[in-house]
C-alpha cells in the first residue's frame, strides 16, 4: 500500500483538530453547567465527638447522636 504524501500529512493534522475540537467543546460545555454551590456548615459535638454536617444556616445546631447542642467549625 502506497500512502500519497498528502494523505501523509493531513490525517494526522485532522486527528489533532478533531482532538483539540472536542478538548474545547468539553470545557465550555463543563464550564457553563457548574455544580450548584453547596452551604453545609460542620459541626463538631462537644460531648460525643460526632461530626455531621447540616445544610441550614444557623450558628447552632443540635447533634444528630447524642441531642447537645453545637457550634459550626466551619461552612
Ligand atoms: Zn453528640
Amino acid at each position: 500500500m502506497i500512502v500519497s504524501p498528502t494523505v501523509f500529512f493531513f490525517v494526522p493534522v485532522f486527528f489533532a483538530l478533531v482532538a483539540v475540537f472536542a478538548g474545547w467543546l468539553y470545557y465550555s460545555l463543563r464550564l457553563r453547567a457548574p455544580l450548584p454551590p453547596r452551604r453545609s456548615r460542620i459541626y463538631r459535638c462537644a460531648s460525643c465527638g460526632h461530626v455531621y454536617a447540616d445544610q441550614r444556616e444557623r450558628p447552632l445546631c443540635r447533634c444528630t447522636k447524642c441531642g447537645a447542642m453545637n457550634e459550626a467549625l466551619r461552612r
